[in-house]
């Protein structure tokens, strides 16, 4: 017999997982969430969710959830009250700010937390200990897109919208999987490569997206830039490029053109892997193209060269004259829920709320106006690698984690492990005792997205409301509250209050971010509003319509294709090359997914092999191989796959009992040191 359950209530939120930014319509029967809906008239999701989102209630009450401040005393974790956490935290913080400066304090955040709750943890790092040490998690995975539009374009955020994928004519899909990584745009641009659009797809990995393609490169991990110098050089001599819009909206093409026409096809062929006439249709392809629309995804910015790849890609855009319209532009997948928001609201060494530059003496005084303080920091403050590094060579004393499980994400674990021991202080905020967590000092149990107000932004720039469902469970708090409070410890009263209301934060950012004007909670409705948000409301589906770039002029970067690092110094011992990457059933490192019913669908990290190098190495589907790499080596299950070449092996890293950071690397992106995920050195042999 079954039963209709008729909610008490729902509820419409945005999911907490990928950047896509769905609308969740969260049904509540006596006070537990007990499933969860798409509405239809949301704009972003139009009433579909993926495997993710569907069950991305699950965890929310698990058992395993934090639910009480705890201090560690002698190894052991003891449960005391928010009041004893805060005075332990604030007395150890001041301490070493004192002792070491506070230049010895380093922050965290979380694209996990909303916008206020981002925007609030820059400011105190910033205004109540005094430094520009807060960095976030695009650290390890979208910089490099940001660092790089800013130079093309100056501003570092998709130019379009995802329902203009229904004007493109033409999908360029570089470096992503949006199938696995961003389900329901994986799923409209699927149904657009079935209709027969043309599609060209640059992947070290057949996806299913690649094997729809029209174009479909299959490059060597790590030679993005090669394959991009190719793609224009046909497209320069195809006679494609659109000589009115270069000439009118952008500065530097010739030297650009020079360079690219100075390059040896034949050997950068060879190098990526690529016959040149594959490249040379995939270009005549995209330039062809009345409205060319590009995606791309962390194969492009986990890279040592990932910034100037993006770089790059926004020559091809501008050559093109792809940039500015419906239909067109660069549109990066980013990976996590509020990645965009984080970096838009001040999480960064560099630039604080709105990208501003922290360096800049009347920035300064602006933000300490705004801020109502006398000065703010003058220094720029550390990268995540950096303050790792000042960890370990002392210079580093204190970190203050919101939501971030850095000894599980950051590459090299056991270099972060050093970072960490070296510590005097480690605070965490978390949902669950994660790797990260058992190292603290300190956790602030956090309440999780069901428990609190506040926004998102995804992706295409859009804010969105997240709306409470559930009161906090425990003795949890939202991460707003917790800053606010330890704030006050710290002697900074925030000027909205005591206590955390999103739309009083709100307000307070709409006055700090000039391109977040008009954002009220009340605007925002049940579909948000994409930035810049004008003073009246209105908001913004297009960046750079008629060449309105922030900088002035769209710019134009040359660049040549350098061997990473990680392949000179490790490639001759190593001989394979491991790239990373997720599956549908997984969110990231797993803490919220594992807990949730999509743990029963998948629960193992695979590694998948050429069936020729399964052959030479003795191993078939399931046989459990070591792979080691010069930092250290991990178990893993093998499953044999075409749809990687050759030499080449692909990992996820959803488990914690595989563990792959302990094997991944060092080497980064120049510009941004976000660590090369997707080109690792290893070998690997049958247990
Ligand atoms: Fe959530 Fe992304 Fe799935 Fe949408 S596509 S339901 S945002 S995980």
């Amino acid at each position: 017999e079954t039963k209709t359950l008729i909610p008490d209530k729902t509820v419409q939120t945005t999911c907490t997982y990928c950047g896509v930014g769905c609308q969740l319509e969260v049904a509540v029967i006596d006070r537990k969430i007990r499933g969860i809906q798409a509405p239809k008239t949301a704009e972003v999701n139009e009433g579909h969710t993926c495997l993710k989102g569907r069950f991305a209630f699950q965890f929310y009450n698990h058992p395993d959830r934090l639910r009480e401040p705890m201090i560690k005393k002698n190894g052991t974790f003891e449960v005391v009250t928010w009041e004893e956490a805060y005075d332990f935290v604030a007395k150890k913080l001041l301490y070493i700010k004192n002792k070491y400066g506070a230049n010895a304090i380093g922050g965290f955040s979380s694209s996990r937390a909303t916008n206020e709750e981002n925007y609030l943890m820059q400011k105190m790092i910033r205004v109540a200990i005094g430094t520009n040490n807060i960095d976030g998690c695009a650290r390890v995975c979208h910089a490099p897109t940001a660092f790089g539009m800013q130079q093309s374009f100056g501003t570092g955020a998709a130019t379009n919208s995802i329902e203009d994928l229904k004007e493109a004519d033409a999908i360029f899909l570089f470096g992503a999987n949006p199938l696995k990584g961003h389900p329901v745009t994986g799923a409209k641009l699927k149904q657009a490569f079935m209709k027969g659009v043309t599609s060209i797809v640059v992947d070290p990995v057949k996806t299913t997206l690649a094997k729809l393609a029209t174009h479909f490169l299959q490059i060597r991990p790590g030679t993005n830039v090669a394959i991009l110098n190719m793609m224009a050089y046909y497209i320069i001599t195809e006679n494609l490029v659109k000589q009115d819009f270069i000439d009118t909206y952008t500065e530097m093409y010739d030297d650009f053109k020079n360079h690219v026409l100075a390059l040896d096809m034949d050997a950068l062929s060879e190098l990526t892997g690529v016959a040149k006439t594959l490249v040379k249709n995939a270009a005549i392809a995209y330039a062809n193209a009345n409205r060319a629309m590009e995606f791309h995804g962390l194969g492009v910015t986990e890279h040592f060269q990932g910034s100037k790849t993006v770089m790059l890609l926004s020559n091809i855009a501008m050559m093109t004259g792809n940039v500015g319209r419906k239909g067109v532009g660069l549109n990066p997948l980013r990976g996590q829920n509020n990645v965009q928001g984080a970096a838009d609201m001040g999480v960064q060494p560099h630039q604080g709320a709105g990208y501003l530059d922290v360096n800049d003496p009347e920035i300064q005084h602006y933000y300490a106006k705004k801020y109502r303080i006398n000065k703010m920091p003058e220094k720029e403050g550390l990268k995540i690698p950096d303050m790792l590094n000042a960890a370990i060579e002392g210079k580093l004393k204190a970190l203050y984690i919101m939501g971030e499980d850095t000894i599980m994400t950051d590459p090299n674990t056991n270099h972060s492990i050093k970072a960490f021991e070296n510590l005097e202080l480690i605070v965490v905020q978390e949902l669950f005792m994660t790797a990260t967590s058992k190292m603290a000092d300190v956790i602030l149990p956090a309440s999780s997205y069901f428990e609190k107000n506040g926004t998102f932004t995804n992706g295409e720039r859009r804010v969105q409301r997240v709306n409470k469902v559930i009161e906090p469970i425990g003795n949890t708090k939202p991460d707003g509250q917790i800053i606010i409070d330890m704030m006050h410890k710290l002697g900074y009263t925030q000027p909205t209050g005591l206590t955390y209301d999103a739309a009083k934060i709100i307000e307070e950012i709409a006055d700090v971010i000039p391109f977040m004007k008009g954002l009220t909670w009340e605007r925002l409705g049940t579909n948000g509003l994409q930035w810049p948000i004008n003073a009246d409301g209105t908001d913004t589906k297009t960046l750079h319509v008629n060449g309105a770039f922030k900088k002035g002029k769209g710019t134009f970067h040359h660049f040549d294709f350098e061997e990473s690092p990680e392949i000179v110094e490790h490639g001759t011992n190593y001989p394979f090359i491991l790239t990373t990457g997720r599956e549908l059933e997984h969110y990231n490192s797993g803490t919220m997914t594992r807990r949730t019913d999509n743990q029963y669908l998948l629960a193992k990290d695979y590694l998948e092999v050429h069936p020729k190098d399964a052959k030479r190495k003795g191993v078939t589907n399931d046989d459990m191989v070591k792979i080691f790499s010069d930092r250290g080596s991990v178990t893993i299950p093998v499953k044999i796959s075409k749809n990687v070449k050759k030499g080449v092996l692909r990992t996820t890293f959803h488990q914690p009992e595989v563990f792959i950071n302990i094997i991944t690397g060092s080497v980064g992106d120049k510009e941004t040191l976000t660590p090369e995920y997707k080109v690792v050195a290893v070998d690997f042999e049958k247990i």
